[in-house]
């Protein structure tokens, strides 16, 4: 096994990888609004966290792959906060194209495995990718994980979400879970004002039936959706833990015998019904 950062590595030594075991990893997550109290580049900071330990984690538990890294994209499909100044926002098709480019370059290289690294949640995100995951398939026979909607929106963890609803729903952006892992990660980037944040909830049930597209108009002024005052570091080492076991373990399976849990029917319905710009 070998881990290797792709920028730093010439042509030829690219070449010699042994095709079968090697994976191409790569880190997508957008620049955007997070509140008063966390950083524009939270999603992409903490995709990157995931993939540097990931990878350590799959040295240990996984030596038998070849792990190329390439550097972390800074895009993402986030039109429910777009207007908030600092929002980098993309549109589907683009962020479709950028891993249909990215799958075909690699399959051009000989390579048929990639993994994507993603802390970004929006449903458009996911669709985009999840369109592009099914191209690079047909066509280039590429097989694509993208770990994190795999593992939130599971049908397992739906159902757990929906016992859960009370807490666990109702924290969707820049909320306790997030500012939780910045302050275990990143404290020095987390602004003090995030103490007195009062919780500010969100029905995403009704807010998605109704059609809504914009946190902004709906209430949402200070840019968050949640409870960050009750963040805590703990909390934060707790859920990252879990996150890059959870990770890692499913990278190991679906490397064996390319197993990729399916995404809830809920969800997947919710995804298809909304209309992407
Ligand atoms: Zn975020």
């Amino acid at each position: 096994m070998s881990i290797k950062k792709m920028e730093e590595m010439n042509w030829n030594e690219f070449d010699k990888l042994d095709k079968e075991i090697t994976v191409i990893i790569v880190g997508l997550s957008p620049i955007e609004e997070h509140g008063p109290h966390l950083p524009l580049g939270t999603d992409f900071i903490s995709a990157k966290d995931c993939l540097s330990e990931v990878v350590n984690y799959l040295e240990i538990n996984d030596s038998k792959y070849n792990y190329v890294i390439h550097p972390p994209f800074p895009v993402g499909y986030n039109e429910c906060v777009m207007n908030f100044p600092g929002t980098m926002f993309y549109r589907s098709k683009t962020i479709e194209n950028l891993i249909i480019d990215f799958g075909e370059s690699i399959a051009r290289s000989g390579i048929n495995k990639m993994i994507i690294i993603n802390h970004h949640l929006d449903l458009g995100h996911i669709k985009a990718i999840e369109n592009a995951r099914e191209y690079l398939l047909t066509k280039f026979n590429i097989k694509l994980l993208e770990a994190a909607s795999r593992i939130i929106y599971s049908e397992q963890n739906h159902q757990d979400d929906i016992k859960n609803e009370e807490d666990c729903q109702r924290e969707i952006h820049a909320d306790v879970r997030e500012t939780s892992f910045m302050l275990y990660k990143h404290p020095e980037l987390v602004r003090e004002c995030y103490k007195n944040l009062e919780p500010v909830y969100l029905d995403m049930k009704k807010f998605i039936m109704s059609g809504g597209k914009c946190f902004r108009e709906n209430g949402i002024i200070e840019g968050y959706v949640g409870s960050p005052g009750n963040a805590s570091f703990e909390y934060g080492q707790k859920q990252f833990k879990n996150m890059i076991t959870q990770t890692g373990n499913l990278i190991i399976r679906f490397l064996e015998d390319g197993y990729i849990p399916e995404i809830s029917s809920g969800i997947k319905s919710a995804m298809n019904h909304m209309k992407w710009r």
